[in-house]
């Protein structure tokens, strides 16, 4: 075999597809930061599946938890009864991560998708507040569902909505005017304040600490805490959509942890259930658990074999702060080398935190083609922001340091191959 047969994609799935267009090719077999084709040819993952690889594709310590919980007839699907798999994940839950970080919060398993965690905070914010409104941010990201897209920035995104997208305004992300320093507060605080501003006092804000989708935008540290304290002077419930830059994808368990806020509800996706099985969580304070049984329902909010994998991973990853550690490591050893390619090239400059980063193209044009030129020497690296201008890399928390080094050298041939005059 040597080219993939694509044909049923093409001819059966729906134009829908999207990453299969940027990486045109039939994957078979992955394994930490690799992927294979069925032709054999290997693939550096810089995408780890959006985020919901950080410990890597087939991670072995989480493969053997699965394979013995399968084995041993543990129970796949659960709705939301009671069973050991679960016990065990809340408990690990609570004793390695809630617990170490003196967070007190409720529990609650929506259906498996970021999204839904979304859809799950926006209600429960809503019922307990009795208020309508959500403040988001420009460029926001929460998923595709009708009130996760509410808040979502994307213009070709909400396109697809086909129904007027109500309840939420968007407020200036930070930087969003007039770049790092500003004061971007100003605007959101004099219409809160304002009782003729015609904004509506909100429910909840909600909030990435990195707006990942969005183009790799960074929350200050400062601006979260004025955004924690602005919110909590108002009683307005605070939203951290942690769906992609949890789990230790910028550093710390919690993207939020370096900022020192407690956010009212936090959402969790992505890597949660560790092993890339779909798996989500919304975080929130005692005193909001105004749910009544039953009253948010979903046929597949237990996931047993996901608990097993989160479990595995919170056991194997966050018992201690070596995987913190060695994310901080990497995340400079990445600095470095976006360093040099922003002083080896004209028009690009680079952001990030932890293990996300964004290599920001002047021409945006040029990021879509450095993605295909990636691809073709074998790195899988995705566009982001809103004219898709960033490069997003976002590799498994678990890769080597030779296999970052090969990734960063593959993305800087990829740009000078586009972007070419190295050496200005
Ligand atoms: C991916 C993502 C979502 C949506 O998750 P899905 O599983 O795709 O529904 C929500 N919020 C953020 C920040 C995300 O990155």
């Amino acid at each position: 075999m040597t080219l993939p047969d694509m044909t049923v994609f093409a001819d059966l799935e729906s134009n829908v597809r999207g990453y299969c267009r940027s990486w045109p090719t039939v994957f078979d077999t992955a394994s930490g930061a690799w992927l294979r084709d069925e032709t054999g040819r290997e693939y550096l993952d810089f995408f780890a599946g959006a985020g919901a690889l950080n410990y890597g594709h087939n991670n072995p310590v989480l493969k053997q938890s699965l394979l013995d919980y399968i084995a041993g007839d543990g129970i796949t699907h659960g709705l939301d009864m009671s069973t050991v798999a679960k016990r065990e994940l809340l408990e690990t839950l609570r004793d390695r991560i809630l617990r170490p970080r003196g967070l007190d919060y409720k529990v609650q398993f929506p259906g498996p998708t970021g999204a839904n965690a979304v859809e799950a905070a926006l209600k429960l914010a809503r019922k307990v507040t009795g208020r309508t409104e959500i403040l988001n941010f420009t460029n926001a990201f929460h998923g595709m569902t009708l009130g996760a897209l509410s808040v979502t920035g994307n213009a070709a995104k909400r396109a697809g909505a086909g129904v007027p997208l109500q309840h939420a305004t968007s407020m200036p992300f930070d930087g969003y005017l007039s770049g790092p320093d500003d004061d971007s507060f100003e605007w959101m605080e004099r219409v809160l304040d304002d009782a003729s501003s015609g904004l509506d006092s909100p429910a909840a804000v909600i909030v990435e600490t990195v707006q990942g989708e969005g183009g790799v935008n960074i929350a200050g540290v400062q601006w979260l805490r004025k955004l924690a304290g602005l919110c909590a002077a108002r009683e307005i419930l605070l939203i951290v959509d942690d769906v992609q830059m949890g789990c230790g994808r910028t550093g710390p368990f919690f993207s939020f942890e370096m900022a020192g806020i407690t956010p009212d509800i936090v959402t969790l996706s992505k890597s949660i259930g560790g092993y890339g099985l779909p798996m989500a969580l919304v975080l929130f304070k005692p005193e909001l658990d105004v749910w009544k049984p039953g009253e948010h329902n979903g046929t597949f909010r237990g996931n047993n074999p996901a608990f097993v994998t989160a479990r595995a991973a919170l056991e194997h990853y966050w018992a201690d702060d070596a995987l913190e550690i060695a994310t901080r490591a990497k995340a400079e050893r990445i600095d470095r080398a976006l360093a040099g390619m922003v002083a080896a090239f004209d028009g690009i400059t680079t952001r990030g935190r932890g293990l996300v980063h964004g290599v920001v193209f002047d021409d945006a044009s040029a990021a879509e083609k450095v993605c295909a030129s990636a691809f073709q020497r074998g790195l899988l690296v995705e566009t982001s922001g809103p004219e898709d201008e960033v490069v997003k890399l976002l590799p498994p928390l678990t890769i080597s340091d030779s296999e970052l080094d090969h990734g960063l050298e593959l993305l800087a041939e990829s740009v000078d191959a586009v972007c070419g005059g190295r050496g200005r």
